[in-house]
């Protein structure tokens, strides 16, 4: 390698480069409010036991669908749909998001975009260039290892959520709870803390077993559902009575 080489600083990253591993083509869900194409990004650092779609966990997976293919599919779109959600696996994994929310922006779409939180420096980067942002808070710091099984992630998304609410995008601030989990265990806490924090939009969601590994769908499978039933109803009215500026249950 020669110095000048040595030297020569990383190229910028282009939208071209993002691990695009699908694309529903129309969601009424994914941003409540908006009809919204939504990309699922490869790759996410996290390993949550109850992943929906943990074939897209692996970050060195190659993407299924070039990125030109989807800026031509939302080209022919553009009267169609109002918004495009970057989703994932963890979008803000890649250095190239911001370059492609940007292409997308231009356009002429609104960009919603899903994040777990684990990379709260690469949010702050993008979250000039997004319309709204859906913030998934998975536990209480303290419980927060255990549920992404991977260590030192405790503060992370918490973090996220500062930078979040500092910013004033809009957004959703969502907890997924599952029966006997620390999301279960703690919801109300959670709920408490982000609504102290600023969050100006609270979801509940109920876990759902469609995608999940086999395991997780087994261990669901075995639990008390009238008694998850009836703890998911009072832990919903309970938070309800936090007075979230808004608040959401949804079921599985
Ligand atoms: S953060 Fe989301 S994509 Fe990543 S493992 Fe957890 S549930 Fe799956």
């Amino acid at each position: 390698m020669t110095a000048v080489a040595a030297g020569r600083p990383p190229a910028p990253p282009r939208a071209g480069d993002l691990q695009v591993a699908g694309m529903t083509p129309l969601s009424t869900v994914d941003w409540p409010g908006r009809l919204a194409a939504t990309v699922f990004c490869q790759g996410c650092p996290w390993d949550c036991s109850y992943c929906h779609n943990p074939a897209l966990i692996a970050p060195r997976t190659p993407g299924t669908l070039p990125w030109a293919d989807v800026l031509a599919f939302l080209r022919r779109r553009r009267r169609l749909l109002d918004a495009v959600v970057m989703s994932g696996g963890e979008a803000t994994r890649q250095a190239a998001l911001l370059p492609a929310v940007r292409e997308v922006r231009g356009l002429g779409f609104a960009v919603g975009l899903h994040t777990a939180g684990p990379y709260p420096r690469r949010l702050a980067a993008v979250l000039g260039d997004v319309d709204w942002v859906g913030l998934d808070l998975k536990a209480l710091p303290a419980d927060y290892d255990d549920v992404v099984r991977r260590s030192g992630s405790g503060h992370l998304a918490w973090e996220c959520l500062d930078l979040l609410v500092a910013s004033g995008v809009d957004h959703e601030v969502r907890t997924t709870v599952a029966p006997g989990s620390p999301a279960a265990r703690h919801a109300v806490e959670i709920a408490l803390r982000a609504r102290d924090a600023g969050a100006r939009a609270f979801a509940l969601q109920v876990v759902r077993t469609a995608g999940t590994r086999a395991e997780f769908a087994a261990e669901h499978a075995s639990a008390d559902h009238r008694a998850w039933q009836e703890e998911v109803t009072t832990l919903s009215d309970r938070i309800a009575a936090l007075g979230l500026p808004h608040y959401e249950l949804r079921p599985a």
